[in-house]
């Protein structure tokens, strides 16, 4: 018997064959979907023209060789055993291995070189192995070697260069199938992507005709897919205005002459209603099955425009009132002064800020104060030309400005006209409610200030406004400033005053009326000011209030006045029962957890609390009474006493005396000046005198200057007081000395 062709392995060339083989192996690789099942046939024709028995496909993954299963073989019986070896193949292939390293088809006569299955090859007769490379871009050259065909032969000897060339070629068709299957995927992909997509996606072909119209599409423009389709996309989607512009640019991009939008451009589009809005388009082209394609992701804007829009709007102006903020004001000062400074016309700015609009919170409510502000906000408004502007600044600040002024005759006319805009009562709750506001007026000229400095002047006069008075407008001027820039420096020294320890304690003995003797002392704070000296707490304490400093100024002085009070217990037999008095002001009142502070001080200190007097100024006990009323309850837990501080000087009901817990008045110095002076001038003081001794509260007249005063205050049954006439107030050191005297009464020990 005659061996086979396949037995024996061609040697020489049956080009009909191989043409034959290779136009199969073209058919079959590009109508098979996957490469495994084109391999088969393509082996198949490959061996049968090569002679060869026997091909398997090998697998190329992350560089790595892997077996598959598919094998070609002409006689199953006979080589059938490779198919079971080829499973456990795994690693070890190194012809394959070469293949794909080399890019090129690779030969070897010694069997070893197939790795695990050489064995049973060698059984089975084989006697040489042949390699090829599969290229994923089809064509059997470039690209990357995704999987490998190899042929075995009974013969050990090389096939001729034309039979591997011949079938190289036909094994590399199988390239084909995977490029084409890697494009489907990728299709599907984009296919499924336009479909999901949340923007809308759009393709138009090369007469600007509509392709592709995603579902968001439909939802963007209002146009179903299957309305839109074939038409075109610049008569759906794009204002008449832009049409030209539109199809000019489409008409370029398509010929290569320019290149398409940026991505995210913004443009205008236009929905199946009529309506216009704004879109971000991202467009790019496609050349994809030899025709060219626009295509794009249209993302709708409008929601995200009115969101922008709304805080656009939001951010300048006040919420409360409707009227522009601070910062719109800025800007329209801005342009309002370079305006007259191309005019040669002057601005006009003024601030009216409301007198004592905490007490109308008070009374109202913050409701209440809200309603009246919107009703201030309004009536300024009327008070204007349509031109000008009426921003509310913040709190119960108002701004004004003016345009085209004629200097400052007018911008005071104006501000007189706002003053006496708040001489009508205002309507809230159905209640009349009088109020006052202080205005500052600063005007802007042609070479006017920049817009910070006309507003800093307005405030400045504000300002001086208030300090005149209140109920009053104040023109600035340049000694304003002066005044307004040291405060700022006061501010900014007592910060670092306050850090650096240049805080001292003074302190004033208080006195048993009746024997002189010394009952305690109340702590005053002095600022050792590094360039201006000793100040009294009138030059800083108005600042620190302001500036909020107030809080680590004070926390300062309660500690050191406690650690030094409870000192005098060791320097002195009476210093146990001494009172320490400290000022405390309604910012650190209304400090939340503020009576923890103060345990946590007293505890560190040693002192008894039954020692401290915290003394609150009566304006404070009216500023915000529920707070006040939880926070003095807190304190009065903790065993420490309460002094109403200036008592008399408030304007409000006495009610609060019996709400609070109080435990100590101290008689203003202004009743106390004329009570030496006769019946008339002392009989306010008797009259707080006999109130505190009915409420069950002690009395401590303040600033008692003379033996006069005294003895008068003796005669009311005041029973304590303090002032020069006993002694100033003390530094620390003279403290023990006034301990050793016992009782003042009649003496001035002087500074
Ligand atoms: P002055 O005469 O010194 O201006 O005293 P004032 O009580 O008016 O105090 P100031 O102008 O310093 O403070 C304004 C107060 O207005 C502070 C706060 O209690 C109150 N306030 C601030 N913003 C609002 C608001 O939006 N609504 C209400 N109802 N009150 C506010
Ligand atoms: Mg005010």
């Amino acid at each position: 018997m005659t061996p086979t062709r396949e037995e024996v392995g061609a040697n020489d060339l049956d080009a009909r064959l191989w043409l034959g083989a290779l136009h199969r192996a073209a058919d079959v690789s590009a109508r098979a979907v996957s490469l495994e099942s084109a391999a088969g046939d393509v082996m198949a024709q490959v061996c049968s023209a090569a002679g060869w028995p026997v091909a398997w496909l090998l697998a190329v993954a992350g560089g790595r060789v892997e077996p598959t299963h598919v094998w070609h073989m002409t006689d199953h019986d006979r080589y059938g055993s490779l198919l079971a070896v080829g499973d456990e193949e795994g690693m070890g292939a190194p012809l394959a291995a070469r293949a794909v390293a080399l890019g090129e088809p690779v030969w070897t006569g010694d069997l070893a070189e197939v790795g695990a299955v050489c064995t049973e090859a060698a059984h089975a007769g084989l006697s040489g192995a042949l390699a090829f490379p599969i290229h994923d871009d089809g064509d059997g050259h470039g690209g990357v070697v995704v999987a490998v065909v190899q042929c075995f032969s009974v013969r050990a000897e090389r096939p001729p260069p034309d039979v591997v060339a011949m079938a190289a070629a036909a094994v590399g068709q199988l390239g084909r199938v995977v490029d084409r299957e890697r494009a489907a995927a990728a299709s599907d992909e984009a296919v499924l992507m336009t479909e999901v997509a949340h923007d809308a996606y759009i393709a138009v072909d090369e007469l600007g005709r509509i392709v592709e119209w995603n579902p968001e599409a439909e939802a963007v423009f209002g146009w179903s897919r299957a309305e839109a389709v074939g038409r075109p996309l610049v008569d759906l989607a794009v204002p008449a205005r832009h049409h030209d512009d539109f199809i000019d640019h489409l008409g370029r991009v398509l010929a290569g002459d320019a290149r398409p939008l940026a991505p995210r451009r913004e443009l205008v589009a236009l929905h199946r209603s009529g309506a216009e809005f704004p879109v971000q388009v991202t467009v790019w082209t496609n050349g994809r099955d030899g025709s060219r394609r626009i295509c794009g992701f249209v993302r709708d804007l409008s929601e995200r425009k009115r969101f922008e829009g709304q805080l656009a709007s939001q951010a300048l102006h006040d919420r409360l009132t409707g009227l522009p903020n601070r910062v719109l004001l800025r800007d329209r000062v801005e342009h309002a002064l370079a305006r007259a400074g191309r005019r040669g016309a002057s601005v006009a700015l003024l601030i009216a800020d409301i007198d004592r609009f905490k007490l109308i919170n008070e009374s109202l409510g913050h409701d209440g104060g809200d309603r009246l502000l919107v009703a201030v906000g309004e009536r300024l408004t009327e008070l204007l030309r349509p031109g000008d502007t009426v921003a509310r600044m913040g709190g119960d600040e108002f701004a004004l400005l003016c345009e085209d002024i004629d200097g400052y005759k007018d911008a005071v006319s104006i501000a007189a006209r706002v003053v006496g805009a708040f001489e009508k009562p205002f309507q809230v709750q159905g209640a009349d409610m009088s109020l006052t506001a202080s205005v500052g007026v600063a005007v802007g000229a042609v070479a006017g200030p920049a817009p910070e400095l006309l507003l800093r002047d307005a405030d400045v006069a504000m300002y001086r406004a208030k300090d005149g008075g209140r109920d009053r407008y104040e023109v600035f001027d340049e000694t304003m400033l002066v005044d307004a820039t040291e405060r700022l420096s006061v501010e900014h020294d007592l910060r670092r005053g306050i850090a650096e320890g240049q805080l001292r304690l003074y302190y004033q003995p208080i006195v048993h009326l009746d024997t002189g003797a010394i009952a305690g002392f109340e702590a005053l704070v002095r600022w050792q000011h590094p360039l201006r000296g000793l100040l009294p707490p009138l030059e800083f304490i108005p600042s620190a209030e302001e500036t909020g400093l107030i809080v680590p100024l004070g926390r300062y002085v309660l500690q050191e006045a406690c650690l030094e009070a409870a000192r005098w217990g060791d320097i002195h037999p009476s210093g146990e029962r001494l009172r320490i008095s400290v000022n405390v002001s309604a910012k650190q009142l209304a400090q939340p957890g503020w009576s923890d502070e103060v345990a946590q001080t007293l505890a560190e200190s040693g002192l008894a609390p039954r020692q401290l007097v915290l003394e609150i100024t009566e304006s404070v006990l009216m500023d915000d009474t529920d707070t006040t009323a939880v926070r003095l309850e807190e304190l009065r837990r903790l065993g420490v006493r309460i002094a109403i501080d200036d008592f008399g000087t408030g304007y409000s009901s006495l009610g609060y005396l019996r709400r609070l817990p109080v435990d100590i008045l101290k008689i203003d110095k202004s009743f106390i000046d004329g009570v030496a002076e006769g019946p008339h001038e002392s009989a306010l003081a008797r009259a707080v005198v006999k109130l505190a001794s009915t409420l069950r509260l002690e009395a401590v007249a303040e600033g008692i200057n003379s033996r006069k005063q005294l003895l008068q205050l003796r005669r009311l049954r005041c029973p304590y007081g303090q002032g020069f006439y006993f002694s100033r107030p003390q530094p620390p050191a003279a403290i023990p000395r006034l301990l050793d005297l016992g009782a003042l009464e009649g003496v001035d020990p002087g500074e």
